[in-house]
């Protein structure tokens, strides 16, 4: 078990849909890295970004603007929806679930856990909400089995009779979605649940891969997986073992296989907005953003509110472009080439910080311009 992993190495409702698909990907995963992924980081800091408002606390430099606008919307659903009920906010709470107690059971051991985003709790009713922050439609509450798990692990652990569940997912554009768990079903959620940990607690549980894979960290040493999404990679054969003049003909067809993907849904988007109909796939609007085109008019209306510390609180509003700040000293100075780099560099020293990505996989021939395009 990682001593980072908060889950305590057992299953969690995040990874439960999985769970349920392929029982062995709970064994598989034992002891692999977490995966990262920008979507996953994005969502890290949006989800952090919702804490912090709703605990009143200050937002994060690591939110971006759009973060934080995300982060209110996600907010206004819950306080919309919360409107009438009494109870508190419990925000980012992690829960756990123990075994049933047996005739002989003296310490019943954990057996799942999941972290609620937000919920609230009135005598023996509760409500919570799951906040979404990408565009994909998930799964609704009503068959969302992350969200069933969520319902059943607050109602075992304040002992309650209803639980009301509902996705908050702004960019989803569609009304808010809900379900409420009454006793009956919160008893026929724990059933299902206590299944399927039961299955997943097998060590020879089989592998069942499928479109689930793409979240499972065993996903590059799972032949099952392999086989099924990439059938060059056939059993024997994992990522991590193979031969190194296998992995470069594997770069080379990733290449065109990159394209190939970036054109099958460049069709399916021309397709379905033609209005032909693809079964479980819908074009989503794309995403708004907004600047600030006149910056002067916008501080003579700020400094108005409160003028004596208008102009520093303004400023740190602001985030300097390189590039056009390099332009700018260009102008002034009249300087060019290797004269402005130098320029530029003497009135930023001091003042940068710098952060580097990670690196760039290069072919031969490729130049880094090609990469990024
Ligand atoms: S990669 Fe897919 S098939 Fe393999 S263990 Fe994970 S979920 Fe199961």
């Amino acid at each position: 078990m990682n001593d980072q992993d908060e889950r305590k190495g057992l299953p969690s409702a995040s990874g439960i849909e999985r769970l349920a698909a392929c029982p062995a990907s709970f064994q598989r995963e034992k002891g692999l890295p977490e995966i990262n992924s920008d979507d996953a980081d994005r969502g890290t800091v949006i989800h952090a970004a919702i804490a912090a408002i709703l605990k009143q606390e200050y937002v994060s430099d690591d939110a971006t603007d759009a973060d934080a606008e995300l982060a209110e919307q996600c907010v206004a659903l819950w306080r919309q929806w919360k409107e009438n009920f009494p109870g508190k906010d419990h925000v980012e709470e992690r829960l756990w679930l123990r075994a049933p107690a047996g005739p002989a059971t003296v310490v019943r051991e954990i057996i799942c856990s999941a972290r609620l985003d937000v919920f609230a709790v009135d005598r023996d009713v509760a409500i919570l909400m799951d906040f979404k922050t990408g565009r994909n439609p998930v799964e609704p509450p009503q068959t969302n089995l992350q969200l069933r798990t969520q319902a059943v692990i607050l109602a075992a652990n304040h002992q309650l009779d209803e639980v009301e569940v509902a996705i908050g997912q702004p960019l989803a554009a569609q009304p808010l979605r809900t379900c409420k768990y009454d006793r009956s079903e919160i008893i026929r959620a724990t059933m299902e649940l206590l299944n399927i940990l039961a299955k997943a607690r097998d060590p020879n549980a089989a592998a069942q891969p499928g479109l689930h894979c793409e979240y499972c960290r065993a996903k590059t040493q799972c032949q099952e997986c392999l086989g099924l999404h990439l059938p060059m990679f056939m059993p024997p054969v994992t990522l991590s073992s193979l031969p190194v003049s296998h992995l470069v003909t594997l770069l080379e067809r990733a290449v065109v296989a990159e394209k190939l993907c970036a054109e099958i849904k460049a069709v399916a988007r021309q397709r379905l907005q033609t209005g032909e109909e693809i079964p479980g796939w819908t074009l989503h609007p794309g995403r708004v953003t907004r600047h600030v085109v006149d910056a002067t008019a916008l501080f003579d209306r700020f400094q108005k509110l409160k003028p004596e510390d208008a102009y520093e609180r303004f400023l740190a509003c602001i985030k300097v472009g390189l590039g056009n700040f390099k332009k700018a000293v260009g102008e002034v100075t009249g300087l060019k080439g290797k004269g402005l780099d130098g320029k530029t560099s003497a009135l930023l020293e001091g003042l940068i910080e710098t952060k580097v990505g990670e690196p760039y996989l290069v072919a031969a021939g490729q130049t880094v311009e090609e990469i990024e395009k």
